[in-house]
């Protein structure tokens, strides 16, 4: 079972290396403090599954895990993010990078012997 350090490192990655790339391909300059701050918000996003649902137990995964509810509302969230004109681009995919996180720790935990719930 992957560790809260291991989930914030992995969160942290992907999450930062989504931002990079979504700018990178759409021609947009990047900041050494957009992608620290999009590493250091990826890192706490990655944990958001463990915090909802506290690892107390090897049965301790539940909403925050579920399979069948994140591959619903993540792709909502994103798409409501990209169709959202009251954001600017890099606040996209800023936002998008967070849910990029939540998806990592969702994916490192479907490796491990529990896997994911389907529902709860
Ligand atoms: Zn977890």
């Amino acid at each position: 079972m992957a560790n809260g350090k291991t989930h914030m490192a992995l969160g942290a990655l992907i999450g930062t290396s989504n931002y990079i790339i979504q700018n990178k391909i759409n021609n947009q300059e990047i900041t050494f403090g957009e992608i620290f701050l999009t590493a250091l918000t990826s890192a706490g996003i990655g944990l958001i599954a463990d915090i909802i649902d506290p690892p107390t137990s090897p049965n301790h995964r539940s909403i925050g895990h579920s399979l069948l509810l994140n591959s619903i509302i993540l792709p909502k969230i994103w798409n409501f993010i990209e169709d959202n004109n009251n954001l600017n681009f890099k606040q996209k995919k800023f936002y998008q990078s967070l849910i990029a996180a939540h998806g990592s720790h969702l994916a490192l935990d479907s490796t491990t012997p529990r896997r994911l719930p389907l529902l709860v």
